[in-house]
């Protein structure tokens, strides 16, 4: 498949100077134009099933700005699958882009309402024959594939590893993988999101869990896809600085929270971060035009 090898890109930051924190980003917004980051990664193993399974469709479930369901469209078609997308709500009158590009990669959308939304077996139980992944790809398969994201750096030199998380199956790939001088930092996107801890360490054996990793709650903006004019501005700011863009829904929140944290030197001095950028750039799509400078 047509994906690259993400860059991994030193970061200058008067705030990084100032604390003596060395900092790198890996670049998963650079493997694919329209898999974005993680879910690649998250996709890979479920995919790898749906071929010995022979199945011919892969059905997901997702919301209208779900960057999972554009994901799984497009990694569907480039792997030979028809795709098959749950949407939560009605079908509104004007497809966000997200849909737009999911039905472009050849998804059929069926749109249900919320309250059937939430009976996902009864929607799987109707259409039996497919192939499916559950909401947002949360599972093993994708935290195996996301412990692979970490093959792309070399490991070893860092201390702290930083990323967004949303269901969480990519922070729990990240835990496997840490090794025993290395903390993982979770950035949950969503707020007051207390079932996540749970739902991560489900995927986790009984050591895995004894790990050193931290889930931190406090950098949602408001809620899940919300934001304000300081995270809008902060982002604008570190494109400027650094060249690299962030989404509003999880990595410009994550790289927020990294900021925090060293300048609190929660992440003490001397240390070595790695910061994943998961993608997820086409959720700035729904932003109205001008309000970022990329
Ligand atoms: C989906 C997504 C995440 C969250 O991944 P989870 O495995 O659900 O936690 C983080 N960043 C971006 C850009 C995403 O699209």
């Amino acid at each position: 498949m047509m994906f690259s090898r993400p860059p991994l890109q030193s970061v200058s930051a008067d705030f990084l100077t100032r604390h003596k924190v060395r900092a790198a980003i890996l670049r998963l917004d650079k493997i694919h134009a329209v898999i974005s980051g993680n879910k690649w990664y998250k996709l890979k193993y479920y995919l790898q099933e749906a071929a010995a399974l022979n199945a011919g469709t892969v059905a997901t479930f997702g919301g209208a700005y779900s960057n999972h369901i554009v994901a799984t469209a497009c990694a569907a078609r480039l792997s030979g699958f028809n795709s098959f997308g749950v949407i939560r709500g009605e079908m509104p009158e004007k497809l966000s882009h997200t849909l737009s590009n999911a039905i472009e990669y050849g998804m059929k959308l069926h749109f249900v309402s919320r309250e059937d939304y939430r009976d996902k077996a009864a929607i799987k139980k109707s259409f039996k024959d497919y192939y499916w992944i559950d909401e947002g790809g949360f599972g093993e398969a994708a935290a195996k594939g996301a412990g692979e994201i970490l093959d792309n750096a070399n490991l070893d030199d860092y201390t702290y590893i930083i990323v967004a998380a949303g269901t969480g199956a990519t922070f729990a790939g990240v835990i496997k993988k840490i090794l025993p001088h290395q903390k993982a930092i979770g950035i949950s996107v969503m707020k007051n999101n207390s079932a996540l801890t749970d739902q991560i360490k489900s995927l986790l054996t009984k050591e895995e869990q004894q790990k050193n990793f931290d889930l931190l709650h406090d950098f949602h903006f408001g809620g899940y896809a919300k934001k304000n004019n300081e995270l809008i501005d902060f982002m604008n700011e570190t494109f400027v600085n650094t060249g690299v863009p962030l989404d509003f829904v999880y990595t410009g929140k994550a790289f927020y929270a990294m900021k925090i944290l060293i300048e609190k030197e929660a992440i003490p001095a001397n240390s070595k971060v790695l910061f994943i950028h998961t993608g997820g750039l086409q959720g700035n799509l729904s932003l109205q035009e001008g309000l970022l400078k990329f």
